[in-house]
């Protein structure tokens, strides 16, 4: 395929169209972590139905949905992506605390961040 013929596949309405999105998911991801680094996970804004836990999840979902579709359009490759990430993992192995401790963080008697935000019990 010719430079000319590639260019013009990404120049297509759908594909910039994902990429716009992505790109606006990608900002509100930013938006949703300062968010709790500011007023904690469990915090609500009056007007909002979820706290800023369950906001980050709505909208890592919400970027994970439009690279998908990147990767089904067969713009992004699955395989690029996934060796970029296992890359990315051994990279924070080695340069960062994240895996030190694999389970994460606990409380005393053993609930998960997760559980302490959201209420529940720890599942066995
Ligand atoms: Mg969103």
């Amino acid at each position: 395929m010719r430079d000319d013929e590639i260019y013009k596949l990404f120049q297509q309405k759908n594909v910039q169209e994902v990429l716009d999105i992505l790109q606006e998911e990608a900002a509100e991801v930013i938006q949703a972590v300062s968010k709790i680094r500011r007023f904690g996970w469990n915090n609500k804004h009056p007007e909002a139905d979820q706290n800023n836990l369950e906001h980050l999840e709505e909208e890592l979902g919400d970027m994970q949905a439009m690279i998908e579709i990147l990767m089904e359009m067969g713009v992004a490759s699955w395989g690029n992506v996934t060796v970029a990430k296992r890359a990315k993992i051994e990279k924070l192995k080695k340069w960062s605390n994240i895996f030190k401790d694999p389970e994460g963080p606990r409380t005393a008697e053993g609930k998960t961040l997760l559980e302490m935000v959201r209420g529940r019990d720890k599942k066995d």
